[in-house]
């Protein structure tokens, strides 16, 4: 949709949230209006419509493939209940600065440390559109170690924790910033760095650089190529540490945000994932409405293939374990919960 409306198509608040989503069956009917908003239309065929099985399913009028609304999605066989899902996409949607799997365990009762860790994982794998616009306009482009807090070497690899990264800012007249990208990069070669600029930005645009000579030759590539050297700069009494001031400041606010949301605890292989969110935010910092955030979210999430725990574990455990809660609850609570009758009136101690 185009333009959701707010408290109509996506809650206003936390308020309204809970209101809208008692049970996973109110969940389950948001997730499928959101995918099929004009009715089911079959995964397997592309027939527009069937009928509802009493299971819940859908048959597809034309091939009579069955589905359910959340097969191929990231909610395809989760354990987890809607109800809990939808919370965590509202704390991770709705606070700025994103949410920890450790608070969203503890915010949502969850037994495991690895499926609250899961679930966020699942989330930031949706949060890249395939063949989305690039950056247009005057857009300074750099590479920065992530990962680590000690300033990383040019050309060099990759050592320990840090993976090198390539960011991209549009910056806008006066002052300002646009939009942001970034990736890790294989390398400061020049064709890792003319990969990562005709991936991310549009030709015809000016591509501000420093002058590594990676960047050589990406005015042939259709950009108009703004190249500052330091010796330059510090000729005309300029900051050489300056040349590149979106750039730098998107690089600091990634590495402050890894080490305070996240205490530093992300491991290099799902750095990627990371860095989809810091930019998936970074790109909507305008948003008045925290809940359009989680309705683009879930948007992108019942439109995403289904991504399981054992893919997401390049090395074998999430980051930083904590010791395995208490009772190994397998499957977190749901948050269809019965009326409570006002326990603190039934308090015996305070009512005597
Ligand atoms: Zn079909």
């Amino acid at each position: 949709m185009d333009h959701p409306r707010a408290g109509v198509h996506y809650p206003r608040s936390v308020g309204e949230l809970q209101a809208w989503f008692r049970v996973d069956a109110d969940c389950l009917d948001y997730l499928e209006w959101l995918r099929w908003p004009a009715g089911f239309v079959c995964p397997d065929c592309g027939h527009p419509g069937g009928w509802r099985l009493g299971d819940g399913r859908f048959e597809c009028a034309g091939c009579g493939h069955r589905t359910s609304v959340t097969a191929g999605t990231i909610f395809d066989r989760t354990r987890t209940p809607l109800t809990v899902w939808f919370t965590a996409s509202w704390l991770f949607a709705s606070d700025k600065g994103g949410i920890s799997a450790l608070s969203v365990q503890r915010a949502l009762e969850i037994g495991s440390y690895q499926t609250a860790w899961t679930m966020l994982h699942r989330l930031r794998s949706v949060l890249v559109r395939p063949g989305r616009e690039r950056l247009t306009g005057t857009v300074e482009v750099d590479e920065t170690f992530i990962g680590g807090e000690e300033p990383g070497l040019r050309g060099g690899r990759a050592r320990g924790k840090k993976v090198l990264t390539c960011i991209a800012v549009e910056t806008r007249e006066p002052k300002g910033l646009g939009r942001c990208r970034m990736a890790p990069l294989p390398d400061a070669s020049a064709k890792s760095l003319h990969a990562f600029v005709t991936d991310h930005v549009e030709p015809g645009s000016t591509v501000i650089t420093d002058a590594w000579q990676g960047y050589r030759g990406i005015d042939k590539l259709g950009y108009v190529h703004d190249r500052r050297s330091q010796r330059a700069a510090r000729a005309h009494g300029q900051d050489p540490g300056e040349l590149l001031p979106a750039v730098h400041r998107v690089a600091s606010l990634i590495k402050r945000w890894l080490l305070g949301t996240h205490q530093g605890s992300t491991d290099v292989a799902h750095l990627p994932a990371y860095m989809n969110e810091f930019v998936f935010r970074f790109n909507r910092r305008r948003s008045h409405s925290r809940g359009m955030v989680f309705y683009r979210v879930l948007e992108l999430a019942v439109d995403h293939g289904p991504v399981r725990y054992r893919d997401l574990i390049v090395n074998k455990q999430p980051g930083k374990t904590p010791p395995a809660p208490p009772s190994g609850r397998g499957k977190p609570p749901s948050l269809e919960r019965p009326p409570a009758n006002r326990p603190w009136r039934t308090d015996q101690r305070s009512s005597g």
